[in-house]
């Protein structure tokens, strides 16, 4: 049967792309009083609305274009934490086709010297607080020409920096109008690389388009509820997936968006939603643990929070619970990555798998329901695709408008990840069910193989956490002579207790399969983490094998 017409038939709309630059012209038009707030340490908050944010990111965009000659595809990279005027370069650099690279500050200095020569930028823009953490890479940035200091003249470092420039005095003298120029909604807008375990950080370089689209989708995802979008926290940093696209997504919906400063303590992050009234939230699970732990202690309630979105790693259902029930909270469970701009999943179930808070729970402890836009695959280890039955679980494919179709200049790492019929290997063990929700088992590096028979870490340490006395915990696979591996559990116990290993065995009986039990269970003062802030269980076991654990 011939389907298709042997010409396109064209739809009768108008073509206009998707870019960056209508994100931030639509707030200043429709929300141009609404705040966006910056915390500083020692200082009062910084608050301008939409309106004066577009003007200072024309006011950028003419600079970088008129006195540094950026022209369209360049890189310009940030080294800063989440500030307007980070907030501004979003929009400066990306909005004239230059491209936004982000970089983690929280990086090794090897990896921080391989990214900007990969990248090849050309200026980079600079937290004056971070300057000092920066000099000492600078000898290895051959090609960079010189660093914009996020400050006005009042707070410039003296540094050592080649061509430093102020911010401020940069853009001041600059129009403080800017007609966006007509891109390729293709064209690339922003650059983030993310760090594996081995190997050279690969960079996932994203476009106007995938950006517009994921914010779009990503609005509606976080539209639960009356208002849950009128003030947005950004407590993920903006070096790491664009802040899981939230600095697109606020000027979109018009929401009211807050930057935290960098010492995300929970006291003061309770501080900033009680009086910046924050109606929702995104940011990786050990953030959550540790505002509502201090929120217990102290007897707190939330006044406005409505909605709080985790991922970057597994949410467990304690943690959920806990925000459901005793905090009046949605919480919506998503994952995703830096090469999936990063959202794939909605944290929402159906509505007929909602009517009971029990049910909701266990909905929610899933990694969230396939969203739009996004294709899933889950294949054997010969590659055979897995049925969507809950149960078979395998390699997680996807695919869509806003996942890396490769590597940026990294032929090998390219080749590694992307499948010749166009997947993405995400690098996670998934199963799904018929209703789309995804359940991450594991990341197959971490993965523990008993006997030939998968324990999910993830589910021991869901179930762990849950524990009265267990602040954090992480489950890792060390090597035994007759099943390959066995898994061990590391905890860091909460303060003021001191759980044994048979009070967490027990706890741990009649909740997982009796050989899941782990071997042993060691206790720690803290876990590694990675520079987005994951427990690190290449590091752990490392530890454990140097025995450096017990
Ligand atoms: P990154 O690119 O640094 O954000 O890391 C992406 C990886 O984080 C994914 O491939 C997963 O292994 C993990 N991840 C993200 N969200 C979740 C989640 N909700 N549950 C379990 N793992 C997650």
């Amino acid at each position: 049967m011939q389907l298709t017409r042997p010409r396109t038939l064209p739809g009768l709309m108008m073509d206009a792309p998707l870019l960056i630059g209508t994100l931030i012209d639509h707030a200043a038009a429709w929300h141009g009083d609404v705040e966006i707030v910056t915390q500083q340490i020692g200082a009062d908050p910084h608050r301008y609305g939409y309106r004066d944010a577009r003007k200072r990111s024309a006011q950028l965009a003419h600079a970088l274009h008129e006195k540094l000659g950026i022209v369209e595809g360049d890189r310009v990279a940030t080294f800063a934490w989440n500030t307007y005027r980070h907030f501004e370069a979003y929009f400066g650099v990306s909005g004239i086709g230059a491209v936004l690279h982000t970089i983690n500050p929280r990086l090794f200095a090897h990896q921080i010297e391989y990214i900007v020569n990969h990248a090849g930028d050309r200026y980079v823009m600079v937290d004056p607080h971070l300057v000092p953490l920066l000099e000492p890479h600078a000898p290895s940035f051959p090609d960079v020409e010189g660093y914009i200091i996020l400050a006005d003249e009042e707070h410039m470092p003296q540094t050592s920096l080649r061509n430093a420039i102020c911010y401020e005095t940069l853009i001041a003298d600059m129009p403080a109008d800017i007609a966006w120029p007509e891109l390729d909604e293709r064209a690339a807008s922003s650059l983030c690389y993310t760090s594996g375990t081995t190997g050279n950080p690969k960079g996932v370089m994203y476009s106007h388009r995938s950006t517009v689209l994921h914010a779009l989708c990503g609005a509606a995802d976080l539209s639960v509820g009356e208002n849950a979008l009128a003030t947005l926290l950004a407590i993920v940093p903006m070096f790491h997936a664009n802040a899981w696209g939230l600095p697109y997504l606020a000027p979109l919906v018009g929401s009211k968006l807050v930057f935290p400063d960098p010492h995300l303590d929970p006291a003061r992050l309770y501080a900033i939603m009680e009086s910046e009234r924050v109606t929702t939230s995104c940011g990786v699970p050990t953030i959550w643990f540790n505002l509502l732990a201090y929120m217990k202690k102290n007897d707190l309630r939330f006044s406005t929070m409505k909605a709080i979105a985790i991922g970057g790693s597994a949410a467990p259902p304690a943690l959920i619970e806990t925000l459901e029930r005793d905090f009046g909270v949605a919480a919506l469970h998503a994952w995703g990555m830096t090469e999936t701009s990063p959202s794939c999943t909605t944290g929402l179930p159906k509505p007929q798998h909602a009517t009971t808070i029990e049910e909701r729970i266990v909905r929610k402890t899933t990694q969230g329901r396939v969203k739009y836009g996004v294709g899933v695959s889950i294949r054997d280890d010969d590659g055979n695709a897995l049925p969507f039955d809950g149960v078979a679980q395998g390699d997680l494919f996807v695919r869509g408008p806003w996942v890396a179709s490769g590597y940026y200049e990294d032929d090998e790492a390219t080749a590694a990840a992307v499948t010749a019929d166009g997947w993405f290997r995400t690098g996670d063990i998934a199963s799904i069910d018929s209703d789309g929700y995804v359940v991450i088992r594991d990341r197959s590096k971490d993965v523990i193989k008993s006997g030939g028979e998968w324990i999910s870490s993830i589910d021991l340490e869901n179930v762990a956490i849950a524990h009265p006395a267990v602040a954090e915990a992480a489950a890792i696979g060390v090597p035994h002579p007759t099943w390959a591996e066995r898994p061990v559990l590391v905890i860091v116990p909460k303060d003021g207790t001191n759980p044994s290993k048979t009070e967490i065995v027990d706890f741990l009986t009649g909740k997982v399969a009796k050989w899941w039990l782990p071997d042993d269970v060691l206790f720690v003062r803290e876990l590694p983490h990675t520079a987005t802030g994951k427990v690190s269980k290449k590091t752990l076991r490392e530890q454990h094998a140097a025995g450096k654990l017990v």
